[in-house]
């Protein structure tokens, strides 16, 4: 998608802080972190939001959260806990329509969340 910022970044023509990538996945610190562990995890292919993952992308789902995994253990969340939030359309302010999943920890998180 020529206009998605996140394709840019898998792309490398926006820079990122990079922790993870595998063949179809990468991982990258929020430039605008909402914990002291705020990193992004999204799919290298271009996926609208929830709303727009097909049956053949199961697996590639599945892969986001084995790589969630690795990043908790990598970051030293994996023992005190942390949030996995995708927002999804206008009322939960999805920002940026390319699929994502934050990973949130390091601090106590509210819930509900606002
Ligand atoms: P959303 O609100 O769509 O769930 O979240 C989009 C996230 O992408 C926000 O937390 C925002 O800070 C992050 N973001 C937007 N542009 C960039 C960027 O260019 N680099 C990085 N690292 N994060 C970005
Ligand atoms: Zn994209």
């Amino acid at each position: 998608m020529v206009d998605c910022i996140f394709c840019k970044i898998v792309n490398k023509s926006i820079p990122v802080n990079l922790i993870f990538e595998d063949d179809e996945i990468i991982a990258f610190r929020d430039i605008n972190p909402q914990a002291p562990v705020h990193v992004l995890i999204i799919p290298r292919k271009h996926i609208d939001s929830t709303m727009d993952i097909s049956k053949t992308d199961e697996s590639l789902i599945g892969r986001i959260h084995t790589a969630a995994q690795k990043i908790a253990i990598n970051e030293s969340v994996d023992k005190t806990g942390f949030r996995i939030v995708s927002n999804n359309g206008p009322d939960a302010g999805q920002a940026v329509a390319h699929l994502h999943f934050h990973l949130l920890g390091k601090r106590k998180l509210n819930w509900p969340p606002g």
